[in-house]
């Protein structure tokens, strides 16, 4: 059996306004002329194809632009923060197609740093120790039209703030006592401005650090500093932190560090699926799906398992583009890159997934051949197979109808159609179960003259069945995939409804008794076809043996997601 054709490595990064800004600094000499990017993912959960945009957009303009980009791990908070995620996360971006060479870092890195730099703070009179609960602070924050209240901590000397910083460090003060905070402004039009929480108090280990902090810096105040340390020229973020661009400006200009730009972008949404790691937590957690890699989850490891290529989920990063407004993009999008990318790579296979016995009862009991098969016409070097072929097969019981209507040109009592690379058979007649009525095995005639798919005599047929030799197929288990959500935005949610309660319940589709030509017995975990007629499959990387296939249905061979949409199916 051939394997996959090689899909095409080559990066091709379409215009955007961050390429522009960064295209326009490398012109100017800004930076020396360097990029240096990062991908900053808190390690709380899988990478998702979210994820993939950002990826995409900083390796990407590091490549091009013969920089860097930085992964960093950032892990500021105990409470969510795994190990196994870390790991999947390294994995997930070398899968995906990039390299971070030595540039691995950690915001736990950083934490002595992040203290000292706080300590700055308050010397500089720029911070304080405050005893306001969460909840007081929240009260005393005010809102979008009205202004905020000054802490009555607010102005303790910084030599009595340094005092008490030093002793929640040592741990004297239990979770939630005490804040450090900076000192700005508690009117600013901006919340994150008024006067934010910089150090919070959490007796929790740490996935690196273990036990060495007791406080924790926050977000804002680490991701400036984290940038700066390590000299990234263009720190790119999604939208949602806009707001905080004049806090992460305000602590690199007090503390008087080298200081970065940072730059927004739209985060991607996709329809028919959640982005939100606390949801996906939530569907791994209760068991909606079998795991993070279950093959209906949006993470990169879900669409590996399920056979998605790195390749199409670049091409797709590239075609959604990089602007500042939101959107939804439409599934169906990315199911068009895996299709275009699986066409010309996966090779071409019969497979029958609901089989129905067809005997063809003049030809000779006992007796076989083998044919030739092209493994994929899209790319020649695939080269071709031979398939045996026998007096009992198994067709799509689709594909049979005893009493069609108008539109059916596939198998029906008295109709002639081709079998792919085979002959021409006829149906004759049909074997029903007493019981039920339902036609158990449908006898047909062929043509030996038709041998390989063609009537001498020209004769048409109007279609075409794939097939399997009964004595020779492989037994296989298929599962077949659908939408996870049957509404388009399961972030929109009704009132009393949760997202959970849009989940299809079809999603997945179970075959056990599936019967696949024999050279899939060499199936390789991981490995891609195209079952004829039926879509792409992928041979499962957790489940599939030689012998025992299980595959993955990838995607269908056309796009049914309108008909979806519509309500149709
Ligand atoms: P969530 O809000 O679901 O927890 P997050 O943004 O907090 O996600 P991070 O691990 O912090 O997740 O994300 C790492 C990087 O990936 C960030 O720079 C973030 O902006 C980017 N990112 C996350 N989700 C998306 C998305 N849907 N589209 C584009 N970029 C994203
Ligand atoms: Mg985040």
């Amino acid at each position: 059996m051939k394997t996959e054709a090689p899909g095409n490595p080559t990066l091709n990064p379409p215009p955007n306004f961050i390429r522009a800004i960064v295209a326009e600094d490398v012109k100017n000499g800004k930076n020396d002329g360097k990029v240096i990017t990062r991908f900053p993912p808190e390690p709380n959960g899988y990478l998702h194809i979210g994820h993939a945009k950002s990826i995409c957009l900083n390796f990407g303009l590091a490549q091009e632009f013969k920089g860097r980009c930085n992964l960093r791990f950032d892990d500021t908070n105990p409470s969510k923060e795994e190990q196994e995620y870390v790991d999947s996360i390294m994995e997930d971006v070398r899968w995906l197609g990039f390299d971070w060479g030595e540039h691995l870092y950690y915001a736990s890195d950083y934490f002595d740093m992040l203290y000292e730099f706080a300590e700055d703070l308050i010397k500089k009179g720029r911070a304080f120790v405050c005893d306001l609960t969460f909840e007081q602070m929240r009260e005393y924050r005010g809102t979008l039209t009205e202004p905020g209240k000054e802490s009555p901590f607010r102005n303790r000397t910084a030599d009595e703030n340094l005092d008490l910083f030093r002793r929640m460090r040592a741990g004297e003060f239990p979770d939630g006592t005490k804040t450090l905070r900076a000192k700005i402004d508690m009117s600013s039009g901006n919340v994150n401005m008024r006067d934010p929480v910089m150090y919070r108090i959490k007796h929790e280990e740490h996935h690196r650090s273990g036990n060495k902090w007791c406080i924790y810096p926050m977000y804002d105040f680490t991701h400036g500093e984290s940038d700066s340390i390590e000299g990234i020229t263009h720190s790119i973020c999604t939208m949602e932190y806009e707001d905080h661009r004049p806090l992460y400006d305000w602590y690199l200009d007090e503390l008087g560090i080298y200081h970065p730009r940072q730059y927004e972008f739209a985060r991607l949404n996709i329809s028919h699926t959640v982005l939100s790691k606390r949801r996906l937590l939530k569907l791994v957690t209760e068991k909606y799906v079998s795991g993070w890699s279950d093959p209906r989850m949006p993470t990169l490891a879900g669409m590996r398992r399920r056979g998605y290529t790195p390749e199409a989920i670049r091409r797709f990063c590239e075609l959604i583009g990089v602007g500042k407004k939101d959107s939804l993009v439409d599934m169906g999008m990315l199911e068009f890159c895996v299709r275009e990318d699986l066409n010309k790579r996966a090779p071409r296979v019969m497979g029958v997934l609901r089989p129905l016995k067809v005997v063809i009862d003049n030809y000779p009991a006992g007796q076989g051949e083998l044919l030739d098969a092209i493994n994929n016409p899209e790319y020649p070097d695939a080269g071709s197979r031979k398939i045996p072929f026998s007096r009992e097969i198994y067709i799509e019981r689709e594909d049979f109808m005893e009493d069609p209507p108008k539109q059916f040109y596939r198998l029906t009592p008295g109709r002639e159609v081709r079998l792919r690379y085979a002959y021409f058979i006829k149906c004759e007649s049909v074997v029903k179960d007493p019981a039920t009525g339902e036609v158990t095995e449908v006898h047909c005639t062929y043509d030996p003259a038709t041998r390989g798919g063609d009537a001498p005599d020209g004769r048409k047929v109007k279609a075409t069945l794939h097939w399997v030799s009964a004595a020779h197929a492989l037994k296989a288990e298929v599962r077949l995939y659908e939408s996870f959500f049957t509404k388009a935005n399961p972030n929109e949610i009704e009132d009393g409804k949760e997202f959970t309660d849009y989940i299809n319940p079809e999603s997945l589709v179970v075959l056990k008794s599936c019967m696949v030509e024999p050279s899939l017995a060499e199936a390789q975990p991981g490995s891609r076809y195209q079952f004829e007629r039926m879509g792409y499959f992928c041979a499962d990387i957790a489940d599939s043996k030689p012998g025992a296939p299980v595959f993955n249905r990838i995607v269908t061979l056309k796009d049914d997601w309108v008909k979806f949409q519509k309500g149709g199916k």
